[in-house]
C-alpha cells in the first residue's frame, strides 16, 4: 500500500508538471500571439428570425497559430482570464472590433451594432472604463453601435460591477447578459445593473428539440424577459424547428450555425452587402 501511494503521488506531479508546463507554453505563446498579431476576429450574425434581416454581429476571437492552425477561445480565454492576458487581449479585441465596425459604416452597409464580450475581470480592471473611451475616440464609432456582452456566470452582484455597468450605460453603450440562466443569480442580476438585452443560452434553446421540458425554461424566459422590458435574442440556433417555436413564444431575434457560422470580414462583407439590397 506504501508503495502504491508512492507511485500514485509519483504519478500526479508528474501530471501536474505535464499540466503546468503545458500552461505555461500556452501562455506565453498568447503573450506573444498579442505581440506578433496572430489573434483575429470572426462575426457572427444576429438576425431577425421572420426575415432574416441582420440586426447585429458578434465579434469572435481566434488565434491563428503559426503551428497549429486556428485555436478556439474556449482553449485560451479561460487562461487568458487566470493569467490576467485578457485585460490586453480584450482591449485589443475591442480597438478592432469598433474599428470595424467603423469601416462597415463608411462602406455604406446599414449600420448595426457589433456584440464584444467583456470579461468580469477586464471589467474590474482600473481602466477599463479610460480604455473604452479611447477606443471611441480612436475609431469614432458611435457608442450606440456597441454592445457589450458579459456572461452571466461569471458576472458578480457587486456595487462596483454596478458602477461601472452604469458608466458604460451613460455612454451609451447596450449591454446584454451572455449565457443567461446558467447562472444562479440572473434575477438579481436584472435588478441591480442596467441590462438592455439578455441573451439566452444554448443549452436553453437546445431543449426545444430535445423535448426534455417541451421549451418551458425558454418559453419562461421570453416572457419574462418582454414583461421586465429587455432585449431577448437566443444563442445557437441550428434547426427550423427552433425557430418557429422562438417565434411562436414572441423571441424575435436569434444566432446560430442554421443562420450562419462565425464568418471571416470577408465572408461577412459579403453578408452585408445582401443585407443592404434585401
Ligand atoms: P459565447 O460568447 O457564448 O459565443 C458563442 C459561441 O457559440 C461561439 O463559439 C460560437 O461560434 C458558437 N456558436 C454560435 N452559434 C452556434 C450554434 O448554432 N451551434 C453551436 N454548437 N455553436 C454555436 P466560439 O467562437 O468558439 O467562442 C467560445 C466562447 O469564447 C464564447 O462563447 C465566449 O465566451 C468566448 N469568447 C470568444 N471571443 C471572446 C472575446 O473576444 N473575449 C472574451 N472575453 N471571450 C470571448
Ligand atoms: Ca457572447
Ligand atoms: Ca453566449
Ligand atoms: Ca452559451
Amino acid at each position: 500500500a506504501k508503495d502504491r501511494g508512492k507511485n500514485n503521488y509519483q504519478f500526479y506531479t508528474d501530471k501536474l508538471h505535464g499540466l503546468s508546463s503545458r500552461k505555461m507554453e500556452l501562455e506565453n505563446g498568447l503573450r506573444k500571439a498579442l505581440e506578433q498579431n496572430q489573434l483575429m476576429l470572426h462575426y457572427q450574425p444576429q438576425v431577425n428570425l421572420e426575415t432574416w434581416k441582420i440586426i447585429g454581429v458578434e465579434a469572435l476571437v481566434r488565434w491563428v497559430h503559426p503551428e497549429k492552425g486556428i485555436i478556439s477561445p474556449a482553449e485560451f480565454i479561460p487562461m487568458a482570464e487566470e493569467t490576467g492576458l485578457i485585460v490586453p487581449l480584450g482591449k485589443w479585441v475591442l480597438k478592432k472590433a469598433s474599428a470595424q465596425n467603423k469601416v462597415w459604416q463608411e462602406k455604406g452597409y446599414s449600420p448595426i451594432p457589433m456584440s464584444v464580450n467583456i470579461s468580469v475581470r477586464q471589467l474590474q480592471e482600473d481602466r477599463f472604463i479610460d480604455s473604452v473611451k479611447q477606443v471611441l475616440f480612436d475609431t469614432q464609432l458611435a457608442p450606440k453601435y456597441l454592445d457589450f456582452e458579459i456572461t452571466e456566470s461569471v458576472m458578480q452582484n457587486s456595487e462596483k460591477t454596478a458602477l461601472i455597468l452604469d458608466q458604460l450605460k451613460e455612454l451609451g453603450i447596450t449591454l446584454a447578459i451572455d449565457d443567461f440562466g446558467t447562472g444562479y443569480s440572473s434575477l438579481s442580476l436584472l435588478k441591480h445593473f442596467p441590462i438592455d438585452k439578455i441573451k439566452i443560452d444554448k443549452s436553453f434553446v437546445d431543449d426545444i428539440i430535445h423535448h426534455s421540458n417541451q421549451g418551458a425554461m425558454v418559453k419562461t424566459i421570453i416572457d419574462m424577459g418582454h414583461n421586465l422590458q429587455f432585449d431577448v435574442i437566443a444563442e445557437g440556433v441550428e434547426e427550423q424547428e427552433q425557430v418557429e417555436f422562438l417565434l411562436k413564444n414572441g423571441c424575435v431575434v436569434g444566432q446560430g450555425y442554421h443562420f450562419s457560422r462565425p464568418l471571416s470580414v470577408e465572408a461577412m462583407e459579403e453578408l452585408l452587402i445582401k443585407n443592404n439590397e434585401g
